[in-house]
Formats: structure tokens, C-alpha cells, sequence
């Protein structure tokens, strides 16, 4: 084969620092960081952990036969977009936006904020909202939780927004990593406070019996955002945002027209209409996750949080969480260790619900981590 003309001096080309093209925030941020899970039970990143049943999975087959794949997607998803009205509630005249999982729509909203814009949240919440603001080089504050439950602090929160002014402020409902409920008075307080726009992050809406869909009527600035990840599609990515059309018009102007491919497309549609097997799987994993709380409830050595969501955090108070974590890596389970990030987080580590058998295995592991001598 030729070689290409410009190789030959290639190697003698005066290297400029391309590096240091990139903006000062970009280069101090870290890459998402995905745990390896090869040969692992996988109980770290709140995944369904059931697939489909086969009679459906053939039914789903044929229909994957609909995709052009030589065509573009439709740009606006519109079969989708209407059994996802459909599926979670969404207020007839709200406006509905979608993004290639709820990440992206984190993206779009902040993309669309001026330089100087302030994004609020409260800590320890979902990483992203951070990840992004930085890297796009906004002003984040992140507001740290109530020591005790990991509740909202109202006074904390309200005395920022009206000092800060922030253009958007994010609430997971409930709250990764915490898995709880804020208390619903202090969210309406915040909604009707904010000269800017809440959103409220329903990801784990198919685990916990509140939302705050029904209450887009009540307030302007309120957007609610959920996810089709956590209740069993996560590797489709699809997210949602709901909320003032007129809002979301403007977002609809950042978001790349065909950011929701066709198979995706085709899959979510089949898949919510054929909800039924996939709601009997988060029931299943409502109750498993009683069981699991129990269980870690009798073990003397940590302290575990009630949840609302697919999974559930404890602190270890004896073992430092950092060794309980690699004991049970050891040992076939990963889980996630949220320890690293300090502050409310030390020495927390957070389960994923999963099988029966699974979280059996986990439970078991975990005694073993937490009596195995050094
Ligand atoms: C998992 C999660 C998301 C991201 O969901 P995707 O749709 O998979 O991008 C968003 N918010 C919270 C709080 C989450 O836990």
C-alpha cells in the first residue's frame, strides 16, 4: 500500500501542544469512570437485572423488522413520544422533550444556559449535574444535604437561591445516592421561590409511590425528567423531560435532531406498550429490596438508609469502606463505593437490588467482609 505523502515527515513536524486547546475546565475534569464487571455479580449501577421473556423477545424481533435502517430516524419520535405520555402520566398540555438517556437532556439544559449562569444542587446528589456544569464552564454550587437522613435544608437552600439567583437548580426525587424522598413542603417552597427552573428528577419514578408530574399545572418553572433506564432499559438510553412547552421549545433548538435512533425508537414503543412484564419485575424488586433492608438492618456493624429507589446505601462503622468494598470484590460482588467522595459519603457504599439469589449472595459476602481479620 502507498504510504500517505505528509508521513514521511511526520515524525520531524514540530509538535504543537494541542493539549492545551482545550478550555482550562475540560482539562481539569476527570472521564465518568465505569467500574469493570467481568465475571462480577453486578449490583453497582441500578440496572434491572432481569431480562426479557423469550416469547417476547420474538415479538420484539419481528418488530425491529419496521427500522429503515438506510433512513434517518423521525427527528421528533412521535409514535414514542405519544406511549410515553401515555406510560408515566404526562399532563396533556405539557410539552414533552426527548434525550438519548436523561443525561443528555442534563446536557441540553445546560447547553442552552448563558456563560455565567448558576446551577444549583444538593450534595451528595447525581453526578452528573456537576460533571456537566463544569465542564461547560458554569457556576455549580452544590448545597450540602442534612447531616441526619440526608433531608433538604431548607434555610441552606432558600438563603442561596436567593443570593445566587441560580437560572436552573436539579432535584433527584428520590435522590442518587441516597435513595430517599425530600420533603415535598420544601420542594414546592424552592418551585415557588426560584427565579429560575427546577428541574425534578424522577430516574427511580418506577420504585417510589410519589411525583411530582401531576403538579407541572401548578407551577411554570417546574420541568420533570425521567428515565427508561432504571425501570429495565438502560442500554437503549432514553430519557424524557416534561414540562412548559414554550421551555422546552427553546431546549428543542440545542438538542441534534436525530438524537434518538431508530432502534431505540422502535424498542421503547414495544416495550412500553408490553409494560405489564416489566412492572412485575420492579414489583419484584420493591419487595427484594424490603428483604435486603432487613437483612442489612441485623448485621450489627453498619447502618443501612431506608429507600425509595432500586437500591440502597449503608456506612460501615467499623471497617473502613474502602477495604469492605474490595473484600466483596474479592469475593464475586461489585457494588459501588461512594466512599471516595467524602463529606456525608464516607464510608458509604451502595447496593443495587438485584435477583434473590444475587442479593443472597451479597448478604452472605457482606457478613464475610465484615468478620474477616486483616
Ligand atoms: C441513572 C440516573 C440518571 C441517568 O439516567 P439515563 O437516562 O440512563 O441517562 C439521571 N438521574 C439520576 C438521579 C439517575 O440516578
Amino acid at each position: 500500500m502507498a504510504r500517505p505523502i505528509f508521513s514521511a515527515d511526520f515524525d520531524n513536524m514540530p509538535k504543537p501542544d494541542l493539549i492545551s486547546l482545550f478550555r482550562p475546565e475540560v482539562l481539569a475534569l476527570s472521564a465518568y469512570h465505569v467500574a469493570d464487571a467481568n465475571n462480577l455479580i453486578k449490583l453497582d449501577a441500578m440496572e434491572n437485572p432481569y431480562g426479557w421473556p423469550e416469547k417476547i423477545q420474538d415479538i420484539w424481533l419481528e418488530h425491529l423488522k419496521n427500522c429503515p435502517m438506510n433512513r434517518y430516524p423521525d427527528p421528533e419520535a412521535k409514535a414514542l413520544a405519544e406511549v410515553l405520555r401515555h406510560s408515566n402520566g404526562i399532563p396533556e398540555q405539557a410539552g414533552l422533550l426527548l434525550g438519548n438517556g436523561s443525561d443528555e437532556i442534563i446536557q441540553i439544559l445546560q447547553m442552552a444556559l448563558p456563560p455565567d449562569a448558576v446551577v444549583l444542587a444538593p450534595e451528595p446528589g447525581f453526578v452528573m449535574y456537576k460533571q456537566i456544569a463544569l465542564s461547560l464552564g458554569l457556576r455549580y454550587h452544590g448545597i450540602p444535604l442534612l447531616a441526619d437522613g440526608f433531608d433538604l435544608d431548607a434555610q441552606a437552600l432558600l438563603a442561596a437561591i436567593e443570593t445566587l439567583k441560580p437560572a436552573l437548580i436539579f432535584l433527584a426525587y428520590p435522590n442518587n445516592p441516597t435513595g430517599n424522598l425530600f420533603d415535598t413542603q420544601v420542594i414546592e417552597d424552592m418551585l415557588a421561590m426560584a427565579p429560575g427552573l427546577v428541574v425534578v428528577d424522577e430516574a427511580y419514578a418506577p420504585f417510589a409511590d410519589a411525583s411530582f408530574m401531576t403538579r407541572l399545572q401548578d407551577y411554570p418553572n417546574l420541568l420533570v425528567m425521567r428515565t427508561v433506564s432504571k425501570l429495565g432499559l438502560a442500554g437503549l438510553r432514553l430519557g424524557f423531560l416534561a414540562g412548559d412547552s414554550a421551555i422546552l421549545d427553546q431546549l428543542n433548538k440545542v438538542r441534534l435532531p436525530y438524537n434518538i435512533n431508530c432502534l431505540t425508537q422502535e424498542t421503547a414503543r414495544f416495550a412500553l406498550e408490553h409494560q405489564e412484564f416489566l412492572l412485575e419485575q420492579t414489583r419484584t424488586i420493591c419487595l427484594q429490596r424490603s428483604e435486603v433492608l432487613a437483612a442489612l438492618h441485623g448485621i450489627s456493624d453498619i447502618e443501612a438508609y431506608p429507600s425509595s429507589a432500586n437500591f440502597i446505601l449503608f456506612r460501615t462503622l467499623k471497617k473502613p469502606a474502602d477495604e469492605v468494598f474490595a473484600s466483596l470484590k474479592a469475593r464475586g460482588i461489585l457494588i459501588k463505593n461512594l466512599s471516595p467522595q467524602g463529606g456525608l459519603l464516607s464510608n458509604c457504599l451502595r447496593v443495587t437490588i438485584g435477583k434473590p439469589e444475587e442479593n443472597q449472595a451479597f448478604i452472605d459476602a457482606l457478613h464475610g467482609a465484615l468478620t474477616e481479620s486483616l
